[in-house]
């Protein structure tokens, strides 16, 4: 028995799933024809509570479209230091949109109102224009935390007439849902674009989604082309996504409780400083003075159990939908003993 808790995108299609991408309708999707991919985009639209949305083959390409179509250089965008968008796309936001960052101290991954007010360029000859905040929801970096309601109103509350566009990372954002009192709608609702992972927990092979107004999805289609995300039937991904989002996001909870269990367990082993609060699916484990993370991998690996370093002194594990009961105890157990 191999635990893999390296990442929430190492799931493999589930029999179900298998079945729904094998009797896929299938059509031209760069003719618009792709009947599973025309239901998957109206149903994530809908979710989201957005007027239109466009399916990627990747998070990575969903955030570059749409920081791309959000904006125009010269600017700038505004993140937290840790944000995927700037530390995990290559570079993308230079190469793709010719935009610099200006990079946030956040907590725990999340951006304060106060941060961004004081990050906004004014209107000055010098000065790249501020054209984009960006967040993310969970937090990947952050431990998997999440934004409250209160902290993304008035987060838009500074943006309000600035005329400054707002996208959502939501890699995670149904972890997000399953852990607050809000519907994905409910959180999406502040962000001008939103994209979102089917394949992170939600155990679909490929595929995210991003949504936004009709004219937003128009422009993002055609930067999707010309970054070769144009794509034929690819209603075969499409039906894997749509058999994700009915069957797995009550699944998620699970997963959460499966982090808590394991989190608790690790605070007991002995090479383990602390970790970052476990809210969603993503346990940020500090080590030890004088410990690297390959002391603990190492340890993990002649135990089955993969995991990740994080940085120069943590590790992190991520709860999925292929993770078993059998197989948390079995992590909980050796890590109790290291
Ligand atoms: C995984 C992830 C993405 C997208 O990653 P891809 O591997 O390109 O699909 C974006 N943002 C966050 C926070 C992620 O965790």
């Amino acid at each position: 028995m191999l635990v893999d808790l390296r990442s929430d995108t190492v799931t493999k299609p589930s029999v179900g799933m298998l079945k729904a991408i094998s009797s896929a309708k299938l059509g031209d999707d760069v003719f618009e024809e792709d009947p599973t991919i025309i239901k998957l985009e109206a149903m994530v639209a809908e979710m989201l509570g957005k007027e239109s949305s466009l399916f990627f083959p990747s998070g990575t390409m969903a955030n570059q479209v749409a920081i791309k179509t959000l904006s125009s250089p010269p600017g700038e965008l505004i993140c937290d230091k840790n944000s995927h968008v700037y530390l995990y796309e290559s570079g993308g936001i230079a190469f793709n949109s010719g935009l610099s960052v200006k990079l946030l101290d956040g907590e725990l991954g999340k951006v304060t109102a106060e941060s961004v007010s004081a990050a906004i360029n004014e209107d000055h000859v010098y000065l790249p224009e501020s054209q984009i905040v960006s967040i993310e929801n969970t937090h990947n970096r952050g431990g998997g935390s999440i934004y409250s309601m209160e902290e993304l109103d008035s987060i838009v509350g500074v943006l309000k007439d600035t005329g400054i566009r707002f996208h959502l990372d939501g890699a995670r954002l149904f972890n997000a849902v399953t852990e607050s009192d809000y519907s994905a709608s409910e959180f999406s609702r502040p962000f001008d674009t939103v994209s979102v992972c089917l394949s992170k927990g939600l155990g679909a092979p490929v595929g995210s989604v991003l949504a936004g107004s009709a004219a937003n999805i128009r422009k993002a289609r055609k930067l999707r082309k010309v970054m070769g995300g144009g794509m034929r039937q690819v209603g075969i991904l499409g039906a894997a996504c749509i058999y994700a989002l009915e069957n797995n996001i009550e699944k998620l909870k699970d997963d959460h409780i499966r982090a808590k269990h394991i989190a608790e367990a690790i605070l007991n082993c002995s090479m383990i400083k602390s970790t970052l609060p476990v809210e969603t699916n993503i346990i940020v484990a500090e080590l030890k003075e004088g410990l690297k993370p390959d002391d603990i991998l190492s340890k993990l690996r002649e135990n089955n159990i993969l995991s990740f370093a994080f940085g120069k002194n943590a590790i992190r594990m991520v709860t999925h939908l292929d993770l078993t009961d059998e197989m948390a105890d079995h992590v909980s157990k050796v890590v109790r003993n290291l």
